[in-house]
């Protein structure tokens, strides 16, 4: 595991944490999220040195290269079985059992699950006690892993601070199309759904890009019931699946980043922001949840459900 590359491949996030930390705001479960290969479990780990470094997560000194190394007895991992391609039930029951019992060493515990979207529901829900209640009156903190957020029960999001990693492409896309002479919001846009410059061009100049461009604009200026209603009926007419598809891909870029808006460079609908900064205002709490909804009704569109129908279902409880 080469932790100093990845970091620094996704080093405003190390940033943030380490604020965090000297702020003593760390959280006691995180739940990193993003493509195969963006360094989420070597964030993983850099977070765990955090806790016990004592200068700011160095990760040089022998108590980080300790962590790092998997060496620490504080420092637990599980990770999804290759026979199985998933994370058991009787992997979380032996992790628990091994923190009910006394630590040789002081500080917190820290226990990471690699691959918690593996994890059937039940097992993803006997973890709950456990990130609420620690063990022995020990500090626990839980960092879980996922590719895919659709498939994490909405009680473990709701539980933890969510941080997106973004795929390294997207970022550097649309600053190469920046650079192009594309608009911002443009590039940003097209960088979630392509990837590569031509392809993101030619998609830029389609009719369903600037149909569905301009309903993720105006669903962002609603702020009543009224206005949504309004809202849906004034588009209801023109929504496909097609259109639905790209909407959410959007929608979901920007709750993203509404969870990561105090690290402004890791930003990706930078164009966005002052919405962005509209919609943080929002308790944290309410925002997950709504989060946990929006990924659930893009789940839905891949069953073919209607677009309006999940359209209508996504005004109703937003608004
Ligand atoms: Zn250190």
């Amino acid at each position: 595991m080469n932790v100093l590359d990845m970091i620094s491949n996704q080093q405003h996030i190390y940033e943030v944490l380490k604020q965090n930390k000297i702020n003593d705001r760390l959280s006691h479960a995180y739940l990193f999220y993003g493509d195969e290969g963006v360094g989420k479990k070597e964030m993983a780990y850099a977070l765990a040195c955090l806790f016990y470094c004592e200068h700011e997560g160095c990760l040089e000194c022998e108590t980080c290269k300790n962590i790092l190394e998997g060496q620490h007895l504080n420092v637990s991992y599980i990770g999804v079985l290759e026979s199985k391609k998933l994370i058991s039930k009787e992997q979380i029951t032996d992790l628990q059992e091994e923190f009910s019992k006394t630590s040789l060493l002081e500080g917190p515990r820290i226990y990471i699950v690699d691959g918690i979207d593996t994890a059937s529901a039940s097992a993803q829900n006997s973890l709950l006690k456990f990130i609420e209640e620690p063990m022995n009156n020990t500090p626990t903190i839980g960092i879980f892993i996922a590719k895919d957020l659709a498939n994490v029960v909405s009680t473990i999001i709701s539980r933890c601070s969510l941080i997106h990693f973004p795929s390294i492409d997207v970022k550097k896309l649309s600053n190469l199309l920046i650079s192009d002479g594309v608009d911002a919001l443009d590039a940003s846009l097209a960088s979630l759904i392509t990837n590569n410059v031509s392809l993101a061009k030619e998609l830029l100049l389609t009719k369903e890009y600037q149909e569905t461009k301009e309903l993720v604009l105006n669903f962002l200026e609603i702020k009543n019931q009224k206005q949504a209603v309004l809202f849906y009926v004034q588009e209801v007419s023109r929504l496909t699946l097609e259109n639905m598809n790209l909407f959410f891909k959007w929608l979901i870029a920007f709750y993203e980043d509404i969870f990561k808006i105090e690290d402004k460079e890791g930003l990706i609908l930078t164009a966005l922001y002052d919405k962005i900064l509209m919609y943080a205002k929002t308790e944290n709490s309410e925002l997950k949840a709504q989060f946990a909804f929006v990924l659930n009704l893009y789940s839905k569109l891949n069953y073919n459900v209607s677009a309006k129908n999940i359209f209508h279902e996504l005004i109703s409880k937003l608004f």
